[in-house]
């Protein structure tokens, strides 16, 4: 049995993919088209293939979520959760331009859970090296979360 009592998820390129760009670089408003989103100008935002199903798993399996985002249109990112219809599944989302170290602050006064207890996944190395210095497992992930990463990064934790 692992010892992470939480998991946190960076937005950009972690779980979602704005068309090859970050969400602030986006144009809403945004329509639901399918499994995707498409903004004003016509790019495709979409959660990672995997992104679902890690998310139901945690649910399953009881285990809290959380977001960590330095997006500069927070209410944008906001947006996307919404229509996504995966929002409800974090519990605590700290999105706002700031150190990750201030968004895991909060985080960590928030749920109580210490930050050796929580796992954190990042497509940027200047996170997993802030966030890891407060003592987090952070993992950096390259092309988004991805079904093996989660439960490998789980298991070995
Ligand atoms: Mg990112």
């Amino acid at each position: 049995m692992t010892d992470i009592q939480l998991v946190v998820f960076d937005l950009d390129f972690t779980l979602w993919d704005c068309g090859g760009t970050w969400c602030d670089h986006t144009e809403p408003p945004y329509q639901r088209r399918g499994d995707h989103i498409c903004d004003a100008g016509g790019n495709k935002i979409s959660l990672y293939a995997d992104v679902a199903k890690i998310l139901h798993y945690a649910q399953q399996q009881q285990l809290p979520l959380a977001l960590a985002s330095r997006t500069y249109q927070p209410t944008w990112a906001k947006k996307l959760l919404q229509l996504f219809e995966i929002d409800d599944f974090f519990e605590v989302q700290q999105i706002f331009p700031d150190s990750k170290r201030t968004h895991f602050a909060t985080i960590q006064q928030l749920t109580g859970v210490a930050y050796n207890n929580m796992l954190f996944f990042d497509d940027e190395m200047r996170n997993i090296q802030d966030v890891s210095s407060l003592g987090v497992k952070a993992v950096y992930v390259e092309n988004g979360i991805s079904w093996p990463i989660f439960q490998q990064q789980l298991a070995a934790a």
